[in-house]
């Protein structure tokens, strides 16, 4: 399997070596030729303005979404995961393009600016092993966005319980930081900034179902 990361922008270095953590190629996808090389694809962190400019100026928008139309297995880390929504909040005047693809409204910078940038233990259940492996994810976020509103067909993977009013609220309220909807998989934060492979071992897994059609949502990971 060779998978593709989205490299305009933003962590796709870092995204590559996870990969390579767990025996896989990654590789850099600048061009729309270079998609049809591989057969799923990552979306990294970055700055969602930036990537979305660089996207139109390569003329990537059409590509991608006939990537994401396909059913290919794609998954967006943070400034990806605002990438794959439908539709995103909280942007500049004028917004920016989408790829789309997930039936779900993101605010862009839901927790606020860089200052607010956080480290959270999360509870996923989709992350336990079958040996009992814990289903407690550390997330990075960096101004990280958040998922407001999901459709019928989107499975909530993760949500944060904000603590104050700077996490972007009066805090106590639970927020929407991973889901999946069939070939699209997003979280809020940034998996390819831990030593911990199993977000990528999961989109992996999931891949590997979407591509035989297995796939009914939910991955099962064996501890690493
Ligand atoms: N909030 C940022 C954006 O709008 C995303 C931040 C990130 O990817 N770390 O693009």
């Amino acid at each position: 399997m060779v998978v593709g990361v989205l490299a305009l922008q933003g962590s796709f270095n870092e995204h590559i070596a996870a990969l390579r953590r767990v025996g896989v190629k990654g590789i850099e996808v600048r061009k729309a030729e270079q998609l049809e090389k591989v057969s799923s694809l990552i979306i990294p962190g970055g700055e969602s303005t930036t990537m979305a400019k660089l996207a139109h100026y390569h003329n990537l928008f059409p590509a991608l979404r006939e990537f994401v139309r396909l059913g290919k297995p794609v998954w967006g880390t943070c400034a990806g995961l605002i990438f794959l929504a439908d539709k995103a909040v909280g942007q500049k005047e004028g917004g920016q393009e989408l790829v789309g693809g997930l039936d779900c409204t993101v605010h862009r910078n839901y927790f606020g600016s860089q200052l607010q940038s956080f480290e959270a233990c999360l509870s996923v259940p989709e992350l336990a092993s079958k040996e009992g492996g814990p289903e407690t994810f550390r997330g990075v976020f960096i101004r990280a966005p958040a998922v407001l509103e999901a459709g019928p067909e989107v499975k909530v993977l993760a949500e944060y319980l904000t603590s104050s009013e700077k996490e972007g609220g009066q805090g106590g309220e639970k927020v929407i930081v991973a889901v999946r909807q069939g070939n699209l998989l997003g979280t809020a934060f940034h998996p390819e900034l831990t030593a911990d492979s199993r977000w990528h071992s999961y989109f992996l897994k999931m891949a590997g179902e979407v591509e035989e059609g297995t796939s009914n949502s939910t991955v099962t990971i064996a501890s690493s």
